[in-house]
């Protein structure tokens, strides 16, 4: 009987609602042709409208990603549905810094792949972290590309916004006693199912037990 969670983001949705037919496709359309910011109030109602068609389904939860970004996003999601935890994903930032200049588009396919190898041995107590390299097939090696704007300075810069941006979500949801802090100790593809694992116990110690 057991629907499995959805994971939902908030990028899919706008781009889901842009690829269908019907009147608030037409007018996100023409928010996003005018290179206009989509409000928060059109991504609430998307997301409502999801959670809505989710619940029919008989989906008992769902994981937001990417989402709420600032407080008042979270003030309003907060009128809309009930967030029972927060997990704050973790990676340190010289590591964030690796990864991203590690980036390379293939100029002929248009393939992404990361040639940083993050290999962290474990030290003062702090698990190991180990992140693989996603490497292109030979005929794209030749052709790899770095994006103008993954620069060191440009990277560190984008970080310094996100964490100013991010701080006060954190904090409203800390108030809230919801945050859950998790240590990414490898890529996503490690880290996911074992996120997924941590979030089906139904005890919140073991959780920060698991997590730690
Ligand atoms: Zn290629």
């Amino acid at each position: 009987s057991a629907c499995p969670t959805p994971h939902i983001a908030t990028g899919d949705l706008v781009r889901d609602e842009l690829a269908s037919t019907g009147p608030d496709a037409v007018q996100l359309k023409e928010i996003v042709n005018q290179g206009k910011l989509v409000s928060d109030e059109i991504i609430i109602n998307l997301l409502s409208k999801r959670l809505k068609k989710g619940e029919e389904k008989g989906e008992s939860g769902f994981i937001l990603d990417g989402f709420p970004r600032t407080v008042n996003q979270a003030e309003i999601l907060d009128g809309v549905t009930d967030i029972d935890m927060v997990v704050n994903l973790k990676l340190r930032e010289d590591i964030i810094v690796q990864k991203c200049l590690g980036r390379r588009i293939c100029g002929q396919c248009g393939k992404n792949f990361n040639l940083a190898c993050i290999d962290v041995k474990a030290e003062n107590g702090l698990p190991p972290i180990y992140m693989s390299p996603l490497l292109p097939p030979n005929n794209c090696m030749s052709k790899l590309l770095t994006r103008d704007d993954d620069t060191e300075e440009v990277v560190r810069n984008r970080l310094r916004i996100y964490n100013e941006m991010s701080q006060p979500v954190e904090d409203f949801y800390q108030k809230q006693g919801k945050v859950l802090e998790f240590d990414l100790p490898g890529g996503i593809p490690e880290s996911w199912p074992k996120l997924l694992d941590v979030l089906n116990l139904e005890d919140q110690q073991e959780m920060k037990l698991a997590a730690a």
